[in-house]
């Protein structure tokens, strides 16, 4: 069978590998990889610069999500795996311009340890007064899907929702609270809610049952994984490693797909370059793209799965990577970074001192501060010169972080602008239903296949997952038809 990707960022990449290795393994089947940009890896892409790694894109993977280290091990890159440093761990959130620590024992949005959420500075009384009732919140059936700021604020109020879910899911999504599923980016605590009532109790008593594998297990906690991985020469590592495995005479890149018909074999794909008709005629396609580029090319075959695709809203969003010298700069506040509620009224949604969260991939000396800004609520901000982004992410890192700390006026050695459009999925209420309804009329398009960041998991190892799964549900189709003809 021949199959066309369409698409070649991280699902596209991993379709196409886990194709290559169903070949290797003596299935007859044969792939061509569409990718509209020059290069490969979609929103990963890192550079070098002075020796400092610099993401452009994402910066890690979260580790417990096992497909995206499982692959990194799989392609060779296991020496290359670097753990966040957890142990100098501490994020902040900006309190009217003021950093403020998260309370240790918050677990997923909810606080679980009684004197650090008492002594906290990031909620008022009323706020930790809620947050102790909150024990008492009685057990309650899901009513269908709700925003997550709905279900934080109904058990610890508007405050935990503005400084807590808001920044937190923005720094993650680019994403809005009040418009993000519950459903879908909380389940566990959906679950919990319908079973214990009190987020609370419910994630103690995870956390108990947790602690109770571990030593059945015997693992203790503390040897426990890290909380991200990332790759020493940045996440391009391992986009640079899957084309590596790949059949180079399969991979078009610069070549768009402009449209996609349904023949009586199956698809023909059309790109703007113009393909051979004969060259381009395909048993399956795997669309790893955004579902707004996949609403595109499959409204005229399904009208209403097209909707149903363009439906799912996605958010931009800007990087820009500074590159200090730690001695043009004061001592940062310890740990990996702060986040920037809404209600700040500012550009920056979150920074990561880069150089601190993962160790060994800047020079010692150097500072490396990635902000990140944008997000649903602050789109205008794609549109403004490099020079723009630049001289307001040194405005507000100075405010925020205090001149003596970081000067305004101070000259990064490096900065990197990039702008990532309409790249972030959201999962908005009513997510888990929409996919299922595209499923359905997926299913009823023989040989077609979706992957990507649209539908269950916005994070690396979910698009791995989904893109591998994909490819390997028609790699087994081949072979069962091999067998059969036997
Ligand atoms: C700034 C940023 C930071 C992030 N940070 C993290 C993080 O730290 N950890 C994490 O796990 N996740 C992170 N994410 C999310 C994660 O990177 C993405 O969800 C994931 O990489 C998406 O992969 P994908 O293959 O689904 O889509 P994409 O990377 O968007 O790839 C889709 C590809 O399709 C191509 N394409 C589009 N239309 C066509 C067409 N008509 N024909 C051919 N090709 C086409 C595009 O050019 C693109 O290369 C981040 C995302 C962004 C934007």
């Amino acid at each position: 069978m021949r199959v066309a990707i369409v698409g070649g960022g991280i699902a596209g990449l991993a379709a196409a590998y886990e194709l290559e290795k169903a070949c290797s393994a003596g299935a007859t089947v044969r792939y061509t990889l569409y990718e509209s940009q020059p290069q490969l890896g979609g929103t990963l892409a890192s550079e070098i610069v002075d020796g400092a790694v610099l993401e452009r894109g994402p910066d890690s993977f979260i580790t417990e999500k096992p497909a995206a280290a499982e692959l990194c091990r799989e392609l060779g890159l296991a020496h290359d795996l670097v753990p966040s440093n957890d142990t100098a761990r501490k994020t902040w959130i900006v309190v009217k311009n003021q950093l403020v620590p998260l309370p240790d024992g918050l677990m997923f949005l909810v606080p679980t340890q009684l004197i650090p959420t008492a002594s906290t500075r990031l909620f008022s009384l009323r706020t930790k007064l809620r947050m102790a009732v909150e024990l008492l919140h009685p057990p309650r059936p899901a009513k269908g899907d709700e925003s997550v700021a709905a279900l934080i604020e109904r058990h610890y109020g508007v405050e935990a929702v503005a400084r807590l879910a808001d920044p937190l899911l923005s720094g993650i999504y680019g994403g809005d609270a009040a418009a993000l599923s519950a459903q879908t980016v909380l389940p566990r605590l959906v679950e919990m809610e319908r079973k214990h009532g009190s987020l609370t109790r419910g994630m103690l008593a995870a956390h108990r049952a947790m602690h109770s594998r571990a030593k059945i297990s015997s693992k203790t906690l503390e040897r426990g994984a890290p909380i991200f991985t990332t790759l020493r020469r940045g996440m391009q590592q391992l986009v640079d490693a899957l084309a590596a495995r790949l059949d180079q005479g399969s991979i078009r890149t610069g070549t768009p797909v402009s449209v996609l018909v349904r023949t009586g074999e199956g698809w023909a794909v059309k790109t703007e370059k113009g393909e051979r008709a004969d060259d381009a005629v395909f048993g399956a396609v795997i669309l790893a793209l955004p579902a707004w580029a996949a609403s595109g090319l499959l409204s005229p075959l399904d009208p209403v799965l097209g909707e149903e695709l363009g439906a799912i809203p996605y958010s931009s969003s800007i990087t820009v990577n500074l590159v200090y010298d730690e001695k043009q700069i004061g001592a940062l506040p310890e740990g990996f970074g702060f986040l920037v509620p809404g209600s700040e009224g500012r550009a920056l949604l979150a920074c990561t001192f880069a150089h601190r969260k993962f160790l060994g991939r800047t020079p010692p000396g150097k500072a490396v501060l990635r902000a990140f800004l944008g997000g649903a609520r602050n789109e205008g901000l794609l549109e403004e010169a490099d020079t723009a982004l630049i001289e307001t992410v040194r405005r507000e890192l100075g405010a925020i972080l205090g001149a003596k700390t970081l000067d305004a006026k101070v000259a990064p050695e490096h900065a990197r602008v990039t702008r990532w459009h309409r790249a972030m999925a959201q999962y908005a209420v009513g997510h888990k239903e929409r996919v299922e309804r595209i499923r359905e009329r997926v299913a009823a398009l023989p040989g077609l296949r979706l992957a990507g960041n649209a539908y269950d998991g916005i994070g690396i190892p979910d698009c791995i997952r989904l893109g591998r799964q994909a490819a390997r549900g028609l790699a087994e189709l081949t072979t069962s038809a091999q067998a059969d003809a036997r």
